[in-house]
């Protein structure tokens, strides 16, 4: 029987703190181990039913660590190429030690965590060369800081009133981005009360960035035919091939037509720690009006975490404020504080997630982080070379930074795909470029050498003889 106050509690904080650091040990073995650990297919019985029996917890950590966690993502390990997923850093299980340890919510009131994020967001605008009038929000992912990032773009173009009015009586709505740009911003527009078909897919050229004259003629037309534009997107690392948009031509365009721009720089924003040439491809990015990026992709920070940036601090703040009476900011004590989150965003409760982004570039720095930016960047170059040299494979578009897509001569894509991950070879996913079905590698690994790119290319070649 547990006692009032201590339902919840261990009774044991001893034999608790054992538990802890044999899970600690476990885990860490794990991390060390990854490279020896690729993606397996999970069991069709997971054994995870809750019947809501209590069962003791060095039991259920060891339930865990040996029924959940061998069945993993796979992106922990050096040869999963096959999407955009960060591999976790060891310093990030410290940082979320720290943060379940405090529990802060960051939705409000004045504590140390919110200073921590202030810190995060200052150093992203300032890494994106924003103006000192910028601001911004940590989110779930890109896709939600698209949808605060649009939801801005629209209170700018149409005024507050919409935050009462809704969307009634505004006009159709235009926002433009080039073909093959993500998803999230048509999902963000359905949500936001739009709908999808707002969306305008503007032509690319061979390098897949977004033809800037015919953007301009689209707008004209639009225009023209009586809608109204309200963003134009650029993308900074696109996920199929990696492209980015020449970001200062569609600042110079946006700035003409006085249209919102965003880039949406889920893992492309990290280009800007890299090394030339791939710095340079997101030049122009701090001109921006918003920026929508990802710290669990490139960054490998922990799961979930990414940014909205916003370049005019105001307009973001009053996009989204709405306290009531209890909330109210008081001059001293908990209920103070200048900076409360929940007035740049949709969640009123929310995690301390600032601590592991702040954690990661406090241990590694800036100048490390870059460098694993830029290898992965030359990996999948030499991912090309080794195509180019094979009588077999096929590259099917050019390679601008991390991401690699190949045809093969014989065989169906999706077969080897799945093949190469059951054997643990290696995990690629598939996408047609050209109308070609093609293998394609998303290299965003901090664990990934040169030789885990050779000998992925050879057991794919293994499967052309
Ligand atoms: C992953 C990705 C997104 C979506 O980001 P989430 O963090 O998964 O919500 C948007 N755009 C690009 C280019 C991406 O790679």
């Amino acid at each position: 029987m547990t006692k009032e106050g201590h339902h919840l509690d261990p009774t044991d904080w001893d034999a608790f703190g054992r538990d802890m650091h044999d899970l600690l040990e476990t885990c860490l073995t794990r991390m060390k181990g990854a490279r020896d650990l690729p993606w397996q297919q999970k069991p069709t019985e997971m054994g995870v039913e809750l019947d809501g029996t209590a069962t003791p917890t060095a039991d259920v950590f060891t339930q865990i660590t040996d029924t959940v966690m061998p069945y993993a993502t796979g992106n922990t390990h050096p040869a999963f190429f096959g999407w955009v997923h960060g591999t976790g850093l060891p310093v990030g299980v410290g940082a979320e030690l720290i943060a379940a340890t405090m529990n802060s919510n960051c939705g409000g009131r004045d504590h140390g965590a919110a200073e921590v994020e202030r810190e995060v967001i200052n150093w992203l605008t300032r890494t994106a060369g924003m103006p000192n009038t910028a601001f911004g929000i940590l989110t779930t992912g890109t896709s939600q800081a698209t949808i605060l990032a649009l939801s801005a773009a629209r209170a700018r173009a149409f005024g507050m009133d919409v935050r009462k009015k809704g969307i009634r009586a505004l006009p159709e709505v235009r926002v433009y981005m080039a073909k093959g740009a993500h998803s999230c911003v048509a999902k963000a527009l359905e949500i936001m009360g739009h709908g999808s078909d707002c969306v305008r897919q503007i032509p690319v050229n061979d390098m897949s960035q977004m033809d800037v004259p015919a953007l301009k003629a689209a707008i004209d037309e639009d225009r023209a035919n009586g809608l109204a534009p309200l963003a134009i997107i650029g993308t900074a690392g696109s996920v199929g091939v990696g492209a980015y948009d020449d970001l200062n031509a569609i600042a110079d365009l946006a700035a003409q037509e006085e249209i919102w721009m965003h880039v949406d720089a889920a893992f492309g924003y990290w280009s800007r720690l890299a090394d030339s040439p791939y710095r340079e491809l997101s030049d122009g990015i701090g001109r921006a009006d918003s920026i929508a990026l990802d710290t669990h992709k490139w960054p490998g920070v922990q799961y979930d975490c990414g940014a909205c940036l916003i370049s005019d601090r105001d307009l973001h703040r009053s996009t989204f404020s709405s306290r009531p009476a209890y909330l109210e900011s008081a001059k001293s004590g908990l209920a103070g504080g200048d900076l409360w989150f929940c007035d740049y965003g949709i969640e009123l409760s929310r995690g301390f997630k600032a601590l592991k982004v702040w954690t990661a570039i406090k241990t590694l720095g800036a100048d490390a982080m870059g460098q694993a930016i830029t290898d992965n960047c030359k990996q999948a170059a030499l991912m090309a070379d080794l195509v180019n040299a094979s009588p077999h494979l096929t590259l099917q578009h050019d390679v601008i930074s991390n991401l690699c897509c190949f045809s093969v001569a014989k065989g169906d894509v999706t077969k080897i795909a799945a093949d190469l991950q059951n054997a643990g070879k290696g995990v690629f996913s598939t996408i047609t470029v050209n109308g070609i079905p093609c293998l394609r590698a998303a290299i965003v690994g901090h664990r990934t050498t040169s030789n885990d790119i050779r000998a992925a290319i050879t057991a794919v070649e293994a499967t052309q003889t």
